[in-house]
């Protein structure tokens, strides 16, 4: 139909009432040729009455079709202003409050174009709400991540969000280094130690692609996850500039649908740069707290370690024991084969010394060549007796320079807490560098506990 105004219900309207009227004022001839009397039809009166007629039936037409038709259409009308609003002010406010699904959604009950119309309006809403449900969810994801540095922290953090915005029930962050796999952290996983030997996760790393295992449903694998049977486990491979940095594992009792897996991939990017932040991060912590040469703790850092290893003894109520450990007669290997001999010396007394400790023993370099050691559980007999490994090792040990052949010993002095009841860290390496000090005085290369 051609256009007549601006307005299609005014062009309706003119439509209506046009061919109401027109039907009036043609009815006359109908009539006649039907057989009415000419005197009857062609008539003022009976004219009159027809286009009256055809005005009011082109009227009431036109009403009926304003409120069938104008109220579906103002309701959606209104709310594609309500969402138009929302969405502005949202992008300032982050309120998405005022158009809730149920607000907005249309009720599309007519199997027509206007039906049409409301469901693909729908459709919309819903397209948007998701939208900003993924925005809100990266936005969540890096906003937690980003700040966060300490590795144990973020990689929690990291697993607990996965975990909360997939279907996922289980899952692990695995980073790997020179080649190894190790697992930050895990959930529902009983033996997280076995992944590492997933090829599935070499793979992912291997490609940078992440990599979906879909199981039939009757498997069970009770050996990786605890309490239920994955359908699918998906591995996501984490990287910063190409270079992969670890894994997150994510198993899930039924199949991944589309939309996490594309939210996924929107959370790796993130996750890696914090990943990538926080593994800097530890090594620049790492490096600071080492000594260069012997690979020992610093002084500094180990005086700190000293102290939450003392409290955690006091909390536990376990014992910790100290070793002060001096190479004897240092300053002669100096003198007679030189500084960098002297260092290399260092250097593998230290080694000699990690090969005696168990996981969780630590080695601080004191001074330039004095030892702490801190044993954490150990009692007083367990110290002397690591101690006396630990000269033993040394005293076998040998640095070779030219033809020559360097021997060296060492002097320990040793307490422990409890049984040795002081009231701070620092009396307890007094003790043990007294201790330390009687060694010496007797003649060298031999350990001394503290006399209680
Ligand atoms: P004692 O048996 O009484 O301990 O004799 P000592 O010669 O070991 O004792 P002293 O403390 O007098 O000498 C320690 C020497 O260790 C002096 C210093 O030059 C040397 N030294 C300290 N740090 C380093 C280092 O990093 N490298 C080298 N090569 N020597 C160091
Ligand atoms: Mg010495
Ligand atoms: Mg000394």
């Amino acid at each position: 139909m051609p256009r007549i105004t601006k307005k299609l219900f005014t062009d309706l309207a003119i439509w209506m009432i046009g061919f109401g009227l027109l039907n009036g004022a043609m009815f006359p001839f109908f009539a006649y040729q039907l057989g009415m009397e000419f005197e009857q039809v062609f008539t003022i009166t009976f004219w009159a009455a027809t286009i009256t007629a055809g005005l009011l039936a082109g009227i009431v037409n036109y009403t009926l079709a304003m409120l069938v038709v104008r109220p579906r259409l103002k309701i959606l009308a209104k709310h594609m202003h309500i969402v138009k609003n929302t969405i502005s002010d949202a992008n300032f406010t982050g309120d998405w409050s005022s158009c809730s699904q149920d607000i907005c959604r249309l009720e599309a009950d007519s199997d027509d174009e206007i039906g049409e119309s409301a469901r693909a309006f729908n459709n919309l809403v819903e397209a948007l709400f998701q939208a900003h449900k993924i925005e809100t969810a990266v936005n969540d994801f890096s906003k937690t991540l980003s700040s966060q540095l300490e590795l144990d922290i973020l990689s929690r953090q990291a697993l607990d969000l996965f975990l909360q915005y997939t279907d996922a029930i289980a899952g692990a962050i695995l980073i790997e280094s020179s080649g190894e796999l190790t697992v930050l952290t895990h959930h529902g996983i009983s033996d997280p130690k076995l992944l590492a030997n997933s090829d599935h996760i070499r793979k992912a790393l291997r490609t940078l692609k992440c990599q979906r295992v879909e199981f039939p449903e009757n498997i069970k694998i009770e050996a990786v996850l605890a309490n239920f049977n994955p359908r699918e486990v998906i591995i996501i491979p984490l990287e910063f500039k190409n270079v992969p940095l670890g894994v997150i594992i994510l198993a899930a009792n039924k199949i991944f649908d589309k939309d996490v897996t594309r939210l996924l991939q929107l959370f790796r990017h993130s996750f890696g740069l914090a990943l990538n932040n926080a593994l800097a991060h530890s090594n620049l912590q790492r490096i600071a707290a080492l000594d260069v040469l012997t690979g020992a703790y610093n002084r500094r850092f180990g005086l700190t370690r000293l102290k939450e290893e003392f409290n955690r003894a006091i909390r536990s109520d376990t014992a910790l024991g100290i070793i002060m450990m001096d190479i004897d007669h240092f300053k002669s290997i100096n003198d007679t084969y030189g500084h960098l001999v002297g260092d290399r010396v260092l250097s593998r007394i230290a080694e000699s010394t990690y090969r005696a400790l168990r996981e969780g023993d630590l080695m601080v370099r004191y001074g330039g060549e004095e030892f702490l050691i801190i044993l954490p559980g150990a009692s007083s007999t367990n110290s002397i007796q690591l101690g006396e490994r630990i000269r033993r090792l040394i005293a076998e040990t040998t640095v070779k320079d030219g033809e020559q052949y360097i021997n060296f010993t060492a002097s320990l002095g040793i307490t422990s807490f409890p049984e040795d009841d002081v009231e701070g860290e620092l009396e307890l390496v007094k003790h043990a560098d007294d201790a330390l000090y009687t060694a010496k005085n007797k003649g060298r290369n031999q350990v001394v506990s503290v006399q209680k």
